[in-house]
């Protein structure tokens, strides 16, 4: 090598550090412009990403929020950095995002996605970026983006999704016996039957209510007969299917619905569930028994059932109670 070639690279080499130390000046000031200039929760700053060589320039404050420290970041950070950092899940989604951008499908790479911080737990960023150079050929070779940390507005949305989802099962769901209510009830009724106009399937219908109940409550107390109506559920429960459901009517008033069944198979059932009653005993030795309706579904309207299931509750009171009526 020549003494030319040889100051040359010298030359080089020292301009290329001069470069490096002008670049993390430069970087410096750009971080604390940053936090002057973003004051907004959750805002890490921007980042670079020069594509040919791999390389990203990034505010520190999106390295420090996955835990880093200052004197842990490398020197060199490519896009791996983080991208072997994102949660499985969100993996594809992000990188189907950025490619969309880059062969330009889209007018922004914009997306969020879990990321794992050094003690192993996940937080969110928001990352929204764009091509900003490009090559005389017009591929990309830079890409600048701003990052936020979002991990409170989602932890902030899954409690709201949490308390709504409590909301929903709190207005569906009876206080007393936490089974269906009556609207959550219907509501489940009308889409069976819905289902059930489309497959053409069997569902059977049975209405039941508690013999003498007044006594009870009148012998034992209100308290008592509470307690009574809630282990009744339960046995209920415990007899039908997964796919059956049953609601409160109101009172001592209860409806099981036996989607995909007929007559044969709704009546034995709702035998089942009645001599069952019959043979158990109760809060303080109580003993009930139970009169019921059953009406298999034959197209007509949800009124038009109850109405026949009321009337043969009826006609099974009136033959002496703790007994199923059925067409
Ligand atoms: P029948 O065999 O004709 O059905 O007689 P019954 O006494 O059960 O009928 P009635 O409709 O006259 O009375 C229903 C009773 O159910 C009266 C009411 O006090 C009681 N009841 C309704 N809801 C509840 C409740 O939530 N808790 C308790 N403990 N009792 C209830
Ligand atoms: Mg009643
Ligand atoms: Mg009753």
């Amino acid at each position: 090598m020549d003494t030319h070639a040889t100051k040359t690279q010298e030359e080089l080499i020292e301009k290329i550090q001069t470069l490096q130390i002008l670049l993390e000046e430069m970087k410096e000031e750009k971080n604390r412009q940053e936090l002057l200039d973003f004051p907004w929760a959750g805002n890490l700053g921007s980042w670079y990403w020069y594509i040919k060589t791999n390389q990203v320039i990034c505010n520190d404050q999106k390295i420090f929020a996955l835990g880093f420290q200052k004197e842990e970041i490398p020197e060199q950070i490519g896009f791996e950095f983080f991208t072997n950092k994102i949660h499985p899940d969100d993996f594809d989604r992000v990188m189907n995002n950025m490619r969309n951008h880059l062969y330009g499908k889209s007018p922004v790479y914009d997306t969020s996605y879990r990321i794992r911080t050094t003690d192993g737990q996940w937080k969110w960023f928001y990352d929204k970026g764009k091509i900003t150079r490009r090559d005389e050929d017009g591929k990309p070779i830079l890409l600048t983006g701003i990052v936020f940390d979002i991990s409170e507005q989602k932890a902030m949305e899954e409690l709201l999704e949490t308390q709504n989802q409590q909301l929903i099962e709190l207005s569906n769901t009876d206080y007393l016996t936490k089974i269906l209510n009556r609207k959550a009830l219907m509501e489940k009724l009308d889409y069976e039957i819905r289902r059930i106009n489309r497959t053409e399937t069997n569902l059977c219908f049975f209405m039941i209510d508690v013999d003498h109940f007044k006594k009870v409550n009148d012998t034992y107390g209100h308290l008592t007969g509470d307690k009574v109506l809630i282990q009744m559920t339960q046995i209920i429960q415990k007899i039908i299917r997964n796919t059956d459901f049953f609601g409160r009517f109101g009172g001592e008033e209860f409806i099981v619905v036996f989607p995909d069944c007929d007559l044969t198979g709704g009546l034995e059932v709702a035998e089942r569930i009645r001599t069952t009653i019959q043979n158990s005993v109760f809060e303080a030795g109580i003993r009930i028994t139970i009169s019921g309706g059953l009406v298999a579904y034959q197209g007509e309207t949800i009124d038009q059932m109850m109405e026949v299931a009321d009337r043969l509750l009826y006609k099974a009171k009136e033959s002496g109670r703790n007994q199923i009526r059925t067409l």
